[in-house]
């Protein structure tokens, strides 16, 4: 995620007015239920949020059918979501937020289902062995209702506009919008099949498939992510959009979608999104991903988030730096995903380096002059209390996850030199292609690469609440 700068002096006035509102994502504990082996854990185990995800099973494939009606927001849903367990169960959880479910059948058979705040409960009629695949089919509809809380900043998850939907989830919006394990450490592969009206457009991850097909009045989009894909990451944005398709000056499948709105900058989004993904591939290792690109939407979100293929500009038109920010994150956040929120500086410190690193590309300044600029920080200001390699889940997207982090990185860097450092930015995303990462595992591949013990730098850099010396 990436915020629009010139909108970040509003933004930290709506925060303060946010910080004092009550959070509605707070949830209610799970029911009590019988002491059961059997039972998948409401939550995936990540103590930051425990509610988040759930356990007991791997979620491979969603198959997301949905209809959606701009002018009474009301979503029709159907997912089918391919599993394999990791225990028996009796009953699992998956996350829903609002909606209303219909019908869940497990392996075709129907199943009984109950709600709890965002836990949708399930007991299949036949119970599950361990290691086995299974199907949950889940029909559900309603108005889908974004979360507003201050640890994201603003406005997350489903939200719809005037022409349709903006939909950027992270951290734990996806269950707005369908059923899911939600959490980054389930990663899956999707296919969309998205009903609108005639003449708005349905914009998802990955690859379309097919020409739109229309029969009375409406129009189903069809979209594939073959790739393992995080929750949050997914995307089913929907509205009037201006169009570019073509490739990349290196050939990789390049989609610009703008708002009419934003017609102006169709063309910049198209050529920097490319000339970026170009860029990176060299940088970071091959591009993880069958296609590239970008969605400027009219919601005013001040922020733009990584959407896999397709980062989402929240109402206003992206520069070069939060372009090559969002692009970066392909690479570090959708295809090396992290495993718990606390590491999240694994996301956002390398792509706010990356910004740096595309100013150093650019002329336009370097990632020393940059890190002098942020280190020359008052020893008194926050960035330097909050330890970026350990974010808090009540204030998970601070400044300091994203410039401490990058800071850290230039750090490191200089301690190990440039052309160890970016053997180690490539080896990273090759060696966790698609997969799931803790910060302990960069340390360690870090002192692999150098042969030096790294352990005191990341120390003062990633977890002190005091400004490093240099
Ligand atoms: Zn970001």
């Amino acid at each position: 995620m990436g915020f629009d700068q010139r909108r970040a002096a509003s933004l930290v006035a709506l925060l303060s007015i946010l910080a004092c509102a009550p959070s509605n994502g707070a949830m209610a504990p799970t029911a009590a239920r019988p002491v059961s082996g059997d039972t998948g854990a409401p939550g995936i185990g990540d103590p930051d949020f425990p509610l988040d995800g759930n356990g007991g099973y791997d979620v491979s494939h969603y198959g997301l059918e949905l209809g959606y009606t701009p002018s009474s927001k009301r979503l029709d849903g159907v997912a089918t979501i391919k599993a394999t367990t990791t225990q028996a169960l009796s009953r699992f959880d998956l996350d829903l937020s609002g909606l209303d479910v219909s019908e869940v059948t497990v392996n075709e058979e129907k199943a009984i289902f109950s709600r709890n705040g965002t836990e949708l409960g399930v007991l299949p009629a036949t119970p599950l062995g361990n290691k086995a695949d299974f199907t949950i089919k889940v029909s559900y509809s309603g108005v889908p209702k974004p979360i507003k809380d201050s640890t994201n900043l603003g406005t997350f998850g489903f939200v719809p506009t005037p022409d349709g939907a903006f939909v950027a989830c992270e951290p734990d919006g996806a269950k707005t919008w369908y059923p899911v394990n939600d959490h980054p450490a389930d990663k899956a592969a999707y296919d969309f099949a998205i009903t609108v009206p005639d003449g708005v457009t349905a914009l998802a991850n990955g690859e379309q498939v097919g020409e739109p097909t229309t029969a009375d009045g409406k129009t189903t989009f069809r979209w594939r992510e073959r790739h393992p894909m995080v929750s949050y990451l997914a995307t089913a944005t929907i509205g009037k959009f201006e169009l570019r398709k073509g490739r990349t000056p290196g050939g990789i499948p390049n989609l610009a979608a703008v708002d009419p709105k934003h017609r102006a900058s169709l063309d910049d989004l198209y050529n920097i999104s490319g000339e970026v993904t170009d860029y990176w591939s060299k940088v970071f290792g091959p591009y993880p991903f069958s296609s590239t690109g970008g969605i400027v939407d009219d919601f005013s979100a001040g922020y733009a988030l990584e959407n896999q293929t397709k980062p989402l500009y929240g109402g206003f038109e992206p520069d070069q730096s939060i372009i090559a920010h969002e692009l970066a994150h392909q690479w570090f956040g959708d295809s090396v995903s992290i495993k718990r929120w606390r590491d999240l500086w694994l996301n956002e410190g390398f792509a706010t380096y990356a910004e740096w690193l595309w100013a150093e590309h650019k002329g336009t300044n370097t990632a020393d002059r940059l890190f002098q600029t942020f280190y020359n920080r008052a020893a008194s200001e926050p960035m330097w209390k909050y330890p970026p390699g350990r974010a808090q889940p009540k204030d998970l997207f601070n400044d300091s996850v994203y410039t401490r982090g990058g800071l850290t990185l230039h750090a490191l860097r200089k301690a190990i030199g440039d052309e160890t450092f970016f053997t180690l930015l490539k080896t990273w995303t090759a060696d966790h292609k698609y997969g799931n990462v803790t910060t302990d595992e960069f340390i360690a591949l870090a002192e692999k690469l150098s042969g030096k013990d790294l352990k005191p730098l990341f120390d003062a850099w990633l977890f002190q609440p005091t400004k490093p010396a240099t």
